[in-house]
């Protein structure tokens, strides 16, 4: 499971990053609102750990605009040592959980669990397009009604083109979203597993194509 921290104290979130990866999660570590906002809307995250006060803002904006959008991504909230405030504010506005400063790193990994075993509390899940339906929770996908078996891999491209069908997603995004962002990779590995995507797509007569934008990326429509 991919997490992503937002804080801009390098120590802590080195601290952070290294215990939660001993935990068994894979990290991402960011530091201020505007790459905490680009990255969660390139990469699809398990549950996201912010601190509040960030060098370019308030990191509830990060929070609130999730919620806006009806993005239920889980997220535990940092604040300041007698915070009350903040976790006021903080579980006002979505966070599913809040931790006050200084904390031991055992209880950050045991309130990520918890908000971890929670189900998604929005509804509809799935996201469609044609005769598909991509169920968002169990990773399912189905055509014609019928559930098809796709790689990991493929299932994470088909979701982030998915989730933006109609519009022309970066090439950088695909991968970022496959791979995050800190993930070394291969420079055609993103043609390849749109390629063998697109190869299943057909074969499950899935009414569906990928266009490739030459220079830009990826746009999935419906086959008309
Ligand atoms: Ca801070």
């Amino acid at each position: 499971m991919r997490l992503l921290i937002v804080e801009d104290n390098i120590e802590l979130s080195r601290l952070v990053a290294a215990g939660l990866t001993a935990a068994g999660y894979e990290t991402d570590v960011v530091s201020s609102v505007g790459e905490a906002r680009d990255a969660v809307r390139s990469v699809s995250y398990a549950a996201m750990i912010l601190d509040l006060g960030l060098p370019d803002g308030d990191g509830l904006s990060v929070l609130l605009e999730l919620r806006r959008r009806t993005d239920p991504l889980p997220v535990l909230v940092l604040t300041a040592r007698n915070g009350l405030q903040d976790r006021v504010n903080g579980l006002r506005s979505g966070a599913d959980d809040y931790l006050a400063k200084p904390f031991a790193l055992e209880e950050l990994v045991a309130r990520l669990e918890a908000i971890l075993r929670r189900p998604g509390q929005l509804l509809g899940s799935s996201l469609n397009l044609a005769n598909l339906v991509y169920d968002t929770e169990s990773r399912q996908i189905f055509i014609d009604g019928t559930p098809r078996i796709f790689s990991s891999r493929e299932t994470s491209v088909l979701e982030i083109l998915l989730r933006r069908q109609g519009r022309v997603v970066p090439k950088k995004n695909v991968e970022d979203h496959i791979f995050g962002l800190t993930g070394d990779v291969a420079s055609n590995a993103v043609e390849v597993y749109v390629s063998r995507l697109r190869k299943q797509l057909g074969e499950y007569g899935a009414k569906i194509l990928i266009h490739t934008i030459r220079g830009v990326g990826y746009l999935m429509a419906e086959e008309k």
